[in-house]
C-alpha cells in the first residue's frame, strides 16, 4: 500500500440504484467495499460493513436512518475484512446472517488476515484498531430467502471461487445483484492464492460462477469494488479471467516457468488494461491457473 493511498474510510453518501436499492459507493478508493442497503415495507438488508468499526459506525448510521425504524438484517459478502470486519458496530441493533463456508473460513483465517492487513499502513491498522470477530446470529446452508415485506432477497453460497464461501445478494424482482469481490468493475480480480498458507481460490470454478451469475440476468450489477453497472459488468469480469486462463494455459504450454508467465501477463494485462485498479493481483491469478494446468498436466502423466 502506498503511502499517498486514500485511507480506507466509507465516505460517500448511500445512492437509490433501484426502488429501494441503495449503495454506498466505494468512490474507487482501495479496501473500501460497495455496501448495499436493501429497504422492504418491514425490515431492511444492510449488505457488508466495509474495515473495522469506525466503518462499520457509518454503514449503521446510513442503514438506520434510511431504514427508519425497520427492523435490520446484517450479511456479508464472504469473510475479508474490509467486506465484514465492521459487523461488531451492528451488535444488538442487527440480526446478522452469514452462510456456513464463510463462518467457517472466518474462524480459520480471521486472526490471520487481521494481522496480515495490519501490515498494509498506518491508515490500514487504523481503521482495523479494536476490531472483534462476529459470530452471526443465523447461519444458512446453500440458500435462503429473506423477506424484507414485499422485497424478497435470496442469498447464495457459491462454494470455492474467490474464497471458500462467496456470497451473492439477489433480488429476484428488482434484479439487482450484488456480487462482493466474485466481480470488480474496472479492477482486476483478486485472487488471494499465498501458498503455502492460503490457496483456497479457484479461477476455474470462478468462471463457472460468473457464467451462472449471467443467466440470473441482472439488470443492475453491485460489485464488490468499482461502479454499478449492467450486466456487461459480469461479462468483462469472466472475459478477463477467461483470458487470463488462456493465457496462462499457452504459455505454460510452451515451456515457460511460473514466474515467467507471471512477469509476461503482468505486462501484458497492464496494457491491455492501463485504467483498470489494482494490476498487483494479475501476477497472483497467473500463479493460481499456472498452479491448476500444472497439476493437470502432472495428472496426465
Ligand atoms: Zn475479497
Amino acid at each position: 500500500m502506498e503511502a499517498t493511498s486514500p485511507a480506507p474510510v466509507v465516505a460517500n453518501e448511500p445512492r437509490e440504484v433501484a426502488d429501494g436499492v441503495h449503495v454506498v459507493p466505494d468512490g474507487h478508493v482501495a479496501l473500501v467495499p460497495n455496501v448495499g442497503i436493501v429497504l422492504g415495507n418491514r425490515a431492511a438488508l444492510v449488505v457488508d460493513t466495509g474495515m473495522g468499526p469506525r466503518n462499520g459506525a457509518i454503514v449503521r448510521g446510513h442503514a438506520e436512518r434510511l431504514a427508519a425504524g425497520r427492523r435490520l438484517f446484517l450479511t456479508l459478502t464472504h469473510f475479508h475484512p474490509e467486506h465484514g470486519y465492521g459487523a461488531q458496530a451492528f451488535a444488538g441493533g442487527a440480526v446478522t446472517v452469514y452462510n456456513r463456508a464463510q463462518l467457517d473460513e472466518l474462524r480459520a483465517k480471521g486472526a490471520g488476515y487481521l494481522e496480515l492487513f495490519k501490515t498494509f499502513g498506518d491508515s490500514v491498522a487504523a481503521q482495523l484498531d479494536g476490531v472483534d470477530l462476529v459470530e452471526p446470529d443465523v447461519v444458512y446452508d446453500g440458500t435462503a430467502e429473506l423477506d424484507l415485506g414485499g422485497t424478497r432477497v435470496l442469498l447464495r453460497d457459491w462454494g470455492l471461487a474467490h474464497t471458500r464461501g462467496d456470497q451473492t445478494v439477489f433480488l429476484p424482482e428488482q434484479r439487482v445483484l450484488f456480487t462482493g469481490d466474485l466481480v470488480e468493475e474496472r479492477c482486476f480480480a483478486i485472487f488471494p492464492w499465498f501458498p503455502p498458507d492460503d490457496v483456497d481460490v479457484d479461477g476455474h470454478r470462478w468462471i463457472e460462477v460468473l457464467e451462472e451469475l449471467e443467466r440470473l440476468e441482472p439488470v443492475v450489477v453491485v460489485p464488490g469494488h468499482g461502479d454499478a453497472g449492467g450486466p456487461e459488468v459480469i461479462a468483462a469480469a469472466r472475459e478477463y479471467l477467461e483470458l487470463l486462463r488462456d493465457e496462462t494455459e499457452r504459455l505454460a504450454g510452451e515451456g515457460h516457468t511460473e514466474d515467467e508467465v507471471a512477469a509476461e501477463l503482468d505486462r501484458s494485462f497492464r496494457a491491455l488494461h492501463p485504467d483498470w485498479a489494482q494490476p498487483e493481483w494479475i501476477d497472483f491469478g497467473a500463479r493460481c491457473f499456472y498452479t491448476a494446468y500444472a497439476r493437470r498436466a502432472t495428472a496426465r502423466g
